[in-house]
This record gives C-alpha cells, sequence and structure tokens, in this order.
C-alpha cells in the first residue's frame, strides 16, 4: 500500500475522477475526506463504497469557491485526524459556448471555482503542511489549460492559471519538503462530458491516437503515484494523461 496511514482531503469527490482518486487513495491505504459540495447521496455513496472496501472515508460538504467554507471545512476535520498529508484540487466546472456568448456571471462561476477553489483550499491546508514540513497537493487541471480549446475559451484559461499555480507554488513550497504537481488529463469518461451526444464523443474518440475516452480510475492511478513517496523528487511539473492527444 502506497498510502498507508495517510490523510487525503479530495475536493469534488462526490462524482467522476474525484470519485476514482478517493477510491484508489483508499485501497492504497489512506484515510479519505470526501469533499462534496451539493450532491450528498453521490458522496455517501463514494464513501460506501471505500467503506465496503475496508477503507475509512468521511464526507464533508463545502463550496471550494467560499473561503469561510473552505477554512470551516479544514478546521473540522484537522483536528480529527490530526493532519492533511495529502490534496487533490479536483472539484471543478466546465462550460462550453461560444466565447462571445459568455458573460461576466459565467466567467466570474469558472474561475471562482476552478482557480480560487484551489487557492481557497491550498492556502487551508498549507497551514498544516507547513508546521510538519511535509505534503503534496494536486491539482487536477486539463490539457486544454496547455493548449486551449475552442469554445471553452474561460475554462481553458482557468486551467492555464491553474498550471502556472502550480509551478509557482510548486517552486515556493520545496524547499518546505510540500510537493505541489498538476495532472492535465484529456477527456475522461464523467458526467462533465454527458452534455455531448452520442456522435460527438464518437468525433472526439476520432481525434484521441488512443481513439477511446480515458477513465477515472486511470486519472486516479496517476494520483496515487503524485501522492506516494515514489514521487518525492517531483514538483512544480503538469503531467498529461490524454491517450497522447495533446
Ligand atoms: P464531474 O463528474 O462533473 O464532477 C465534478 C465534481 O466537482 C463533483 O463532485 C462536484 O460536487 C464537485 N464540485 C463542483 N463545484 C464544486 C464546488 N464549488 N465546491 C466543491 N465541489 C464542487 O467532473 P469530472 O469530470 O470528474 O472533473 C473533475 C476535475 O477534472 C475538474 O476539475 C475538471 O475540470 C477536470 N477535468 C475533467 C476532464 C473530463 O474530461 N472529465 C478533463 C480534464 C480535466 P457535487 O456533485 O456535490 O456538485
Amino acid at each position: 500500500m502506497k498510502l498507508i496511514g495517510k490523510v487525503a482531503l479530495i475536493t469534488g469527490a462526490s462524482k467522476g475522477i474525484g470519485k476514482s482518486i478517493a477510491v484508489e487513495f483508499a485501497k492504497e491505504g489512506a484515510l479519505v475526506i470526501v469533499n462534496y459540495c451539493k450532491d450528498k447521496e453521490a458522496a455517501d455513496d463514494t464513501v460506501n463504497i471505500i467503506r465496503q472496501n475496508g477503507g475509512y472515508a468521511i464526507a464533508v460538504k463545502c463550496d471550494v469557491s467560499v473561503l469561510s467554507d473552505v477554512n470551516a471545512m479544514v478546521e473540522e476535520v484537522v483536528p480529527r485526524f490530526g493532519e492533511i498529508n495529502i490534496l487533490v484540487n479536483n472539484a471543478g466546472i466546465s462550460h462550453i459556448g461560444l466565447f462571445m456568448d459568455m458573460n461576466e456571471t459565467d466567467f466570474d462561476k469558472i474561475f471562482d471555482i476552478n482557480l480560487k477553489g484551489v487557492f481557497n483550499c491550498s492556502k487551508a491546508v498549507l497551514k498544516n503542511m507547513l508546521d510538519k514540513k511535509s505534503g503534496s497537493i494536486i491539482n487536477i487541471s486539463s490539457m486544454w489549460g496547455n493548449v486551449g480549446a475552442s469554445c471553452e475559451v474561460v475554462y481553458s484559461a482557468s486551467k492555464g492559471a491553474v498550471n502556472a499555480f502550480t509551478k509557482a507554488l510548486g517552486k515556493e513550497l520545496a524547499p518546505s519538503n510540500i510537493r505541489v504537481n498538476a495532472i492535465a488529463p484529456g477527456v475522461i469518461d464523467t458526467q462533465m462530458n454527458k452534455c455531448f451526444s452520442d456522435d460527438d464523443l464518437e468525433n472526439i474518440k476520432q481525434e484521441i491516437p488512443m481513439m477511446r475516452l480515458g477513465t477515472g480510475e486511470e486519472v486516479a492511478k496517476l494520483a496515487v503515484f503524485l501522492a506516494s513517496d515514489e514521487s518525492n523528487y517531483i514538483t512544480s511539473q503538469i503531467i498529461n494523461i490524454d491517450g497522447g492527444m495533446c
């Protein structure tokens, strides 16, 4: 087990990639805090899967875009677990549409969750990590943050900002033995892509060299590596997992 005894906070772990990461981390021995925003039933399902597999997890509601909520979540869990060793900033939203159809509210919502959420959660857990001089932060970015996507301009910009945040914070925290990395997935089979029709998805697959979507489990296995001691000399990196697309 690669994460035995570690405490991991995973944001947006009620479904999709976050859920897969929570389940894989628990299989590797981590104690898992399953954050969710709205869908308690789905978060409870993540917790139940982990418990059925013999692991330990709790669900905690919190909107990552609200700093006071994030601080309250961390203040609730740190005394209970003693520490947080791993933070996965996974919670995120996408928005597909023409740039000219996007308004200020759309922009603010995407940046508030995708970037400010990463800022809020990182700041909240770092007090504890800096005291311990140890920790790993993993940000779930996107390949579009590297190369940009038509009709996802603001989403791409938010993930590009997450990439820059990752590289900069990793350098700042390296002397404190805290690693910060990002995973940049390609198209992963989750609810986020349920907006696409079957025909759209077939067309997308034709553009992926591996000719299929990725799975949450595949992303989760990379997250386990980045959270574990096996990646001890890796920090400030953006690691693609996209079937060869970018
Ligand atoms: P998803 O299936 O739509 O799940 C999104 C998760 O984020 C849910 O657990 C949701 O919680 C949570 N969330 C949303 N807003 C939140 C908030 N304000 N506070 C806390 N949690 C919030 O999405 P996904 O596909 O797994 O995506 C996860 C991450 O991977 C995102 O950052 C996304 O940008 C990134 N990504 C996804 C893909 C892809 O193709 N799927 C590709 C590249 C990158 P509730 O259920 O409680 O609302």
